[in-house]
């Protein structure tokens, strides 16, 4: 047994059985023996790649993206540049390289990140250095302020809770013990208000899936954009409206038992765009379409950008760095599964690279 898994077993026999939000918010982020709290989930021997890990074209467009839509917003100086989850750093470094053809843009931003992880914050400090980033919990720490805000395989990271159908009403998927051993189990069916209006379009045994802390921090973003400028730029994987079971363990770059070593595996689930379209609108922001990734960086001229690192490559650099195109942007890599969605004030400019 992990320290964390008989931690919860012992929560759980005092307690209960817990939802799949309360399981997967231990494992990812407790203070000790969380996911995030021990390792470098993105080093080479970590557990799961990301797009600005995969190539520094993915950073770069983004920040070519910061750009436009800074200078289509009249170029508010200074300016807040969020990040949440940044991971090793590596998206915000390539922004912020991107970023430099921009005249005064880099020297108004001003760098914040929302990062639970203190060892992920120390390597984000050593790559952003003479950056001077600031740090923050929570989203809702962030100064006030007009808000450019970016987001890559953050939101697949919040608990979720898993509802499970029933004739009349949702079972709860729950964490329960059976002799000593953590195990899935159903909690009785009951009316579950956020849901209602998934009865109509789901039969008895689908699986929907609910992220408690998505609605307020999608609502927060969209209100300082709202108030202040700026915009928001989501990406990561999921689709429209939750359907299915999509909570998975990852461990060394496989499919793991989620079970079996808590704080040991990465935990995700997809996310679900409506539920974020929702959120911003509730925050009184405009929301974009979701567009797919493949579709968004073509748009913003990957292909075009590609061919110019291409030049000065030979050999392996340059079959990886072909692989690395293909995986971002192909429907059968990250191209389809990843989607992007924006956030803008309403009556703002239109966002680049996403469906209106
Ligand atoms: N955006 C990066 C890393 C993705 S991994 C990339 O694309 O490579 C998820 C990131 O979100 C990590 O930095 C992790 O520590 C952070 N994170 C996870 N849950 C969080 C939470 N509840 N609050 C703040 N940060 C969180």
């Amino acid at each position: 047994m992990t320290p964390l898994a008989a931690a919860l077993a012992a929560r759980i026999a005092g307690s209960g059985p817990l939802t799949l939000a309360e399981f997967m918010a231990d494992c990812l982020t407790h203070p000790v023996h969380g996911y995030y709290a021990t390792r470098d989930p993105l080093g080479r021997r970590g557990d799961f790649t990301t797009a600005p890990e995969i190539s520094q074209m993915f950073g770069e467009l983004i920040g070519l993206w910061l750009a436009q839509v800074w200078l289509d917003r009249g170029s508010p100086a200074p300016f807040i540049l969020a990040e949440l989850g940044p991971g090793r750093g590596t998206l915000m470094a390539d922004i912020l390289r991107a970023i430099r053809i921009v005249p005064g843009m880099a020297a108004a931003a001003r760098i914040h990140l929302v990062e639970t992880s203190p060892n992920l914050r120390r390597i984000q400090g050593e790559i952003l250095s003479g950056h001077e980033p600031v740090w923050h919990d929570r989203v809702a720490d962030l100064p006030d302020g007009p808000l450019f805000l970016v987001a890559n395989e953050f939101f697949d990271a919040l608990p979720i809770r898993q509802f499970v159908r029933a004739a009349e009403g949702w079972a709860e998927r729950q964490v329960g013990l059976a002799d000593g051993r953590l195990v899935f189990g159903l909690a009785p069916p009951l009316p579950v208000a956020a849901l209602d209006g998934r009865l109509a379009d789901t039969r008895p045994g689908d699986v929907v899936e609910l992220c408690p802390p998505l609605p307020a921090i999608a609502a927060d973003i969209a209100r300082r954009i709202t108030a202040w400028g700026g915009a928001a730029l989501v990406v990561d994987y999921g689709d429209w409206r939750s359907l299915g079971d999509t909570f998975q363990a990852l461990r060394g770059h496989a499919f793991a038992d989620p079970l079996a070593e808590p704080g040991l595996a990465d935990l995700t689930a997809h996310v679900d765009f409506e539920a974020l379209a929702a959120g911003f609108a509730l925050g009184g922001g405009t929301p974009s379409r979701m567009t797919p990734q493949g579709t968004f960086l073509t748009r913003l001229g990957i292909a075009a950008r590609a061919d110019r690192l291409a030049a000065s490559l030979t050999g392996e650099a340059l079959a990886a760095h072909q692989a690395a195109l293909r995986r971002l942007t192909h429907p059968d890599e990250m191209g389809n599964l990843f989607k992007a969605i924006g956030c803008r004030a309403p009556g703002s400019p239109d966002l680049p690279g996403l469906d209106p």
